[in-house]
């Protein structure tokens, strides 16, 4: 009796296998039609109508299956660009190494890629390690699903027939909140060694676990990540931290030994007094604008993310007699080379984060013209966002560092206001004070960065 049964489940765990994807009405799988971008479903119509099979794919369904909102739509068809581009008003073919079509529909774009096929292995696609140099050949619908990194990012939802075709159980993972590797992982970690960082921000952003087999080779094969483009790395650093769940991510990843080729920093900030704390506050605030749907900034993150170790350095060289500015500038430099060992930042980043620190050591020394100064400065709002969160790791004056955003709120108006009532509580205090405070304010006037440090919480 038991063999029996044994026997049908594995005939019928083939016979699956053999006939093909699980396709999964919307009671399996639950999106929303009204949810999908109605540009995909018009992208997906259209190649439709012209014989093509077409399906949003990737992150939107897996997002939509979970209840979260997508960042954009991607579509999978079996079209080729060449096929695809003439159905479209606004479609334009870019990329080299694989081609694919943006269909435009003002501000959105509908990323629509032909089927891929999985690479082939040998030596002229693969680098020494085994990373994938070229990986750009059409292929059918089932092989586009087995090139996908994790079951649950294989998913291909029908608009015209609301079902989900799932070729690799990814929507029981996903419901069980399993990232899963499709294939062998070991290899397809040094297929592309990215796919380690991305296991680790899917866990993050879907509270979800890695599977053991998938989470198994990662601290071995850590160190292929220094063979990763530095440019692309960036760019997955930002998506870890712009994914909502951040800190959960930075733990994760030291957790699995990820960071050391990537944010060796991380260490030390979080070995620095108070250096996890400031980063906890950090990235719970990015959290929160980008579960609201907001932008943030990817200078005043990665200025965050190092501003403890500047701080520490700055304060250690003052400590050694170096003059304020020029041991920020030391400090900040220092810290942006080790960093960029690893990984690069951006150039353009790079100018933003120095002046969101620099700007740090300029909120307390002021008088009516440097105050204007300051409004000038592009990056004003983002250091005065970056003074709060110091107020908040409770290293500067909160008083102080809102005053400072209420006037960066102020309407012109309002702020010659404020800055009148400044000056005129300044010349107050003088008058009031007498020859003592006179005496005192010639004093030097504070230790950078310190001088508004509230009892208890030096470093
Ligand atoms: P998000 O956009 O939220 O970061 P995503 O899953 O959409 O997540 P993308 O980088 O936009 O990620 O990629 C779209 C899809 O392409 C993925 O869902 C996955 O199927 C596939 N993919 C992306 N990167 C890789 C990779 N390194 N290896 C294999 N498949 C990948
Ligand atoms: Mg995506």
């Amino acid at each position: 009796m038991l063999p029996e049964t044994i026997k049908k489940f594995v005939a019928r765990l083939f016979s699956g296998a053999r006939s093909g994807p699980q396709r999964l009405p919307v009671e399996k799988h639950g999106i929303d039609r009204r949810q999908v971008s109605r540009h995909a479903i018009k992208v997906c119509e259209v190649l439709r109508q012209h014989g093509y099979e077409a399906y949003v794919v990737g992150g939107a369904v897996r997002d939509l299956i979970v209840g979260l909102q997508p960042k954009d739509f991607d579509v999978a068809t079996n079209a080729t660009p060449e096929q695809i581009k003439p159905l479209f008003r606004r479609a334009r073919i870019i990329g080299r190494r694989f081609r694919l079509v943006h269909v435009v529909f003002g501000p959105e774009i509908i990323e629509t890629s032909t089927f891929r096929a999985p690479s082939s292995e040998g030596a002229e696609h693969t680098d020494e390690h085994g990373r994938i140099l070229r990986d750009n050949e059409f292929g059918t619908h089932a092989e586009d699903a087995a090139r996908r990194d994790f079951t649950l990012n294989a998913l291909y939802y029908d608009p015209l027939t609301e079902e989900v075709i799932d070729f690799h159980n990814g929507v029981a993972d996903l419901k069980k909140r399993i990232v899963r590797m499709i294939g062998d992982p070991e290899r397809r970690y040094r297929e592309d060694p990215v796919r380690m960082l991305r296991a680790v921000r899917f866990a993050a952003k879907l509270s979800a676990e890695i599977e053991p087999a998938t989470l198994a080779p990662i601290r071995r094969l850590a160190p292929l990540i220094e063979h990763v483009p530095a440019s692309r790395l960036f760019d997955e650093a930002l998506k870890l931290l712009t994914c909502g769940h951040a800190m959960d991510c930075l733990r994760k990843l030291r957790e699995v030994g990820l960071h050391q080729d990537f944010l060796p920093l991380l260490d030390v900030v979080f070995n620095v007094p108070e250096g996890e704390h400031f980063v906890d506050l950090a990235l719970a605030r990015t959290d929160i604008r980008v579960r609201g749907g907001k932008p943030v900034s990817p200078s005043f993150l990665f200025a965050a993310l190092l501003w403890k170790l500047v701080y520490q350095r700055w304060q250690a060289l003052v400590e050694q007699g170096g003059h304020p500015t020029q041991t920020l500038l030391d400090a900040a430099d220092s810290v942006l080379d080790e960093q960029s060992r690893k990984m690069a930042i951006q150039r353009r980043f790079i100018a933003d984060i120095r002046e969101i620190w620099f700007m740090q050591a300029r909120f307390d020394r002021i008088n009516a013209r440097a105050i204007w100064r300051m409004l000038e400065q592009p990056r004003f709002r983002a250091a005065v966002d970056f003074l709060q969160l110091r107020a908040e790791a409770r290293e500067v004056d909160s008083v102080m560092a809102q005053w400072w955003m209420d006037l960066a709120n102020a309407s012109p108006e309002e702020r010659i206001a404020m800055v009148d009532a400044y000056q005129a509580s300044q010349r107050g205090e003088r008058a009031a004070g007498g020859a003592v405070r006179k005496r005192r304010r010639r004093r030097p006037r504070r230790q950078p960065g310190s001088g508004n440090v509230e009892a208890g919480s030096k470093e």
